[in-house]
Order: C-alpha cells, then structure tokens, then sequence
C-alpha cells in the first residue's frame, strides 16, 4: 500500500459532508457531477442513483434557477425513500446567494454549496454576495467548496496581479502568474469566509484547470500554502482516452504525493456513454495507486500472435463486467472481496505464472495448444476446463472462491 504523506494524514481539516469525511486523512472521496436538467426531478434522481450505485460517494448538481431550486428538496426526498443517502452539493453560479435566500429547503436537501469566486458577482456585488452565500452557510451548517476554475478565474485579481508582475524588476511569466492568481483567488476567498465565521473545517478548496503540468503546480502551491481540504480534478479534460489518460495523469501525480482529499473525473462523455465512467475512471486511478480498493481486479495480458482468437478477450471483458456489477451486493455479503485479484490469460507463456499470482486465475490455451485451460486458487492448479462452456465453468468457480474466502462464517453473519 502507497504510504500517504504526513500532509494528507494530519495536515487537511477534516470536512463533514453530510455522511461522508473529505479530508483529515480520511480515505480519498470519489465524487461526480449530473449532467441533467436539475429541474427535470425524475431524470436526475435517476442520475444520482445510477453514479451512487455506481460508487460516487458525494454527488453535485446544478443549481442555476428557481425551478432547480425547487427541484433539489423533492430529490432529496426521492433519493430518501429509496435508500440511497449519498451527499448532494449545490453548484452555483451568479445566483446562489439569492436561490439559498429565497428557498430555505434548497439549504436543507443540500449537503455542502460550491461557491466559485470567479462567478459569484460583479463589482460592488461581489462581496456583498459572496457574504450571502457563507451566511447560508452558517444558517443551514453546511461546508462549501471554494471552487476556482481557470475558465472563470476573477478577472479583477487577475488583471491586478498582472499590473504588479510587469511593474516588478524581475517579471514572471504570463502563465506563472495565472497560476498564482488561481491559487490566490481560492485562498483568498477562504481566509475571507473564515473572518465571516466559517471554520477552516467547513471549507473545501479546488483550482481547476485543463492542462495537467498546470494542476500539479497549482495543487502544490495550494497544499504547500494552506491545511484546506483538496477537492483534486481535472477540468475539461475531454473524451475518450483522451480524457481518461489526462485525468488519470494529473490525479496520480498529485495523489502520489498525498495531495487530494477528494477527487472527481470531468470527463465529456460521447453521445449514451454511461456517466458513471467518470466514478469508475476515479476508483480506478484510486485502485491502480494502491490508495482505496473498490472491486476486484481481472489482470489480463494483451494477447499477442499466440492467442489468434478473441475468446480469452471476451472472456476477460465478461469476468470484469461480471464482478464490477456484483459489487452492490458483494461489498456487504463478502467484506473484502474488492482486494481479489484475478487472472485471465491468452496463453502458456505467462499464463501459469500469473495466474499462480492471482488469487484465482484461468490459462487460456493459445494457438496450437492442447484445448484445455488450467485454473489455479491461491497459487495452485485446482482444475481443467475444457470445451465449450469453460466461460460459465469459470464464472461458478469464482463465485464459489468468492463464498468461501469472503463469505461471514454463520456466527458473524
Ligand atoms: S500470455 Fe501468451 S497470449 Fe498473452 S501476451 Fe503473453 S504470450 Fe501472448
């Protein structure tokens, strides 16, 4: 397991976000963001259910009128009866002040708000508006996210910063003091909402920017000037492996260093991809660093000129399927199930060895090999399989190693 810094463990306040610990050297939070129309209530309590089950533990919405304000109680209430619990934050922009005044039950259904600096009002506004918003804050005792975005940054703070850069004897470049005045902006909010009463422990930061080498300086500039805890996440990151790849690089290098105390994915999902990839692309990064495990692991080799067909392929890819998907059940009936680790492979070659490595694993027979496929338990070989029907075979065996590894022995149960 990757030894978290000294930072992360002691140095964070810890932030209550309704049931869930962001922060204070809690395990690292993975949350996510709907993208329906807030007001359209079946659709987004279908939403949130989905990226809860799916394993998102906070869940933010958008809240950018009366009629989402109107719908976020009656979600709540959905989400309730339904049993699912999961935390949901208000995100507001231009009008939250005047949407949390007007709607005392939005402050009520709502776990924590995201106030963006950038965005909270113009001019003479600004303060009296960012006031309003902590205010709500005290009122309904809730944290907020001090969410800075780089498309959004305060450009009064930012233009200023830059007069006094190009007036210094020994000017910075442009985007160096971009950077400081996306991580000033969000320290400087902070220190504010604390001198309105806010505790440092009812405040999460983030600086969100789209180019990776910019998140680890900012984020390192953050963690270094302040104890705040860190939402961590990769704005705009794009599509496909694209995003993923990007997301997946700023994410480990920060969580490496112990930097994030919560992390979310905005990964732009093409056209009926499933929203919930970005919870899973995040327990994903979490599970390859080593941080938190969330399901099993199916270790698979990339085939290669010695395995001509796709059946090992397939076989993998339904195993992997098949075990995310048994996860709502399995992490109550079989604690410890999600640090399994299975093997499925394309030949001989590796096949024996790093199925012996797993805790269960199957060696497919690659070209020209006797048609029979090897699985070894716990480093063993236990059975042969052979013919048509080795993926069902496979499948049962798992679930019974699954049973009798994680299952509660009847006293426990
Ligand atoms: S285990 Fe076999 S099929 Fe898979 S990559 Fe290695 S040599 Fe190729």
């Amino acid at each position: 397991m990757v030894a978290l810094t000294e930072r992360q463990r002691h140095r964070t306040h810890a932030v209550r976000v309704g049931k869930v610990v962001v922060g204070g050297g809690a395990p690292v939070v993975v949350q996510s963001m709907t993208n329906t129309d807030t007001a359209d209530i079946d659709a987004t309590t279908r939403q949130v259910l989905e990226l809860a089950r799916a394993g998102s533990e906070i869940v933010r919405v958008t809240v950018n009128n009366d009629a989402a304000a109107r719908a976020v109680p009656f979600i709540r209430e959905r989400l309730d009866i339904l049993g699912c619990d999961v935390p949901l934050v208000g995100d507001f922009h231009y009008n939250g002040h005047r949407l949390l005044s007007e709607h005392p039950d939005l402050g009520k259904a709502l776990a924590k708000f995201r106030i963006n600096p950038g965005n909270v009002g113009f001019g003479e506004k600004r303060d009296r508006q960012f006031e309003m918003m902590i205010e709500a804050a005290l009122r309904f005792d809730r944290p907020v996210r001090i969410g800075v975005n780089w498309g959004s940054l305060d450009q009064d703070l930012a233009a200023r910063l830059m007069d006094q850069n190009a007036a210094a004897p020994d000017p910075k470049p442009a985007d160096f003091v971009l950077r400081e005045a996306l991580v000033r902006s969000a320290l400087d909010s902070a220190a504010y909402a604390e001198r309105l009463g806010l505790g440092a422990d009812r405040i999460v930061i983030s600086v969100k920017v789209s180019r990776v080498q910019d998140l680890v300086a900012v984020y390192r500039e953050l963690a270094r000037r302040s104890a705040y805890a860190l939402h961590v996440g990769l704005t705009e990151a794009g599509m496909g492996i694209k995003g993923i790849a990007a997301t997946a690089a700023g994410l480990s290098l920060l969580l490496q260093e112990g930097i994030g105390d919560t992390i979310r994915a905005s990964l732009t999902p093409r056209p009926n991809e499933p929203r919930t990839n970005e919870v899973v692309l995040c327990q994903e990064v979490l599970q390859a660093l080593g941080l938190r495990s969330f399901t099993p692991q199916v270790a698979a080799c990339p085939g290669c000129g010695r395995t001509t067909s796709t059946f090992f392929q397939d076989l993998a890819d339904r195993i992997q399927t098949w075990l995310r998907e048994q996860m709502p059940v399995w992490q109550i009936r079989y604690p410890g199930v999600e640090t399994m680790n299975v093997a499925v492979m394309g030949c001989i070659v590796n096949g024996p060895g790093e199925s012996k490595h797993a805790d269960i694993g199957i060696s497919l027979p690659g070209t020209g090999e006797s048609p029979v496929a090897p699985v070894f338990i716990d480093g063993r070989k236990a059975h042969t399989l052979r013919g048509e029907r080795i993926a069902e075979e496979f499948q049962a065996i798992v679930e019974a190693y699954v049973e009798r590894r994680y299952g509660r022995a009847p006293a426990d149960a």
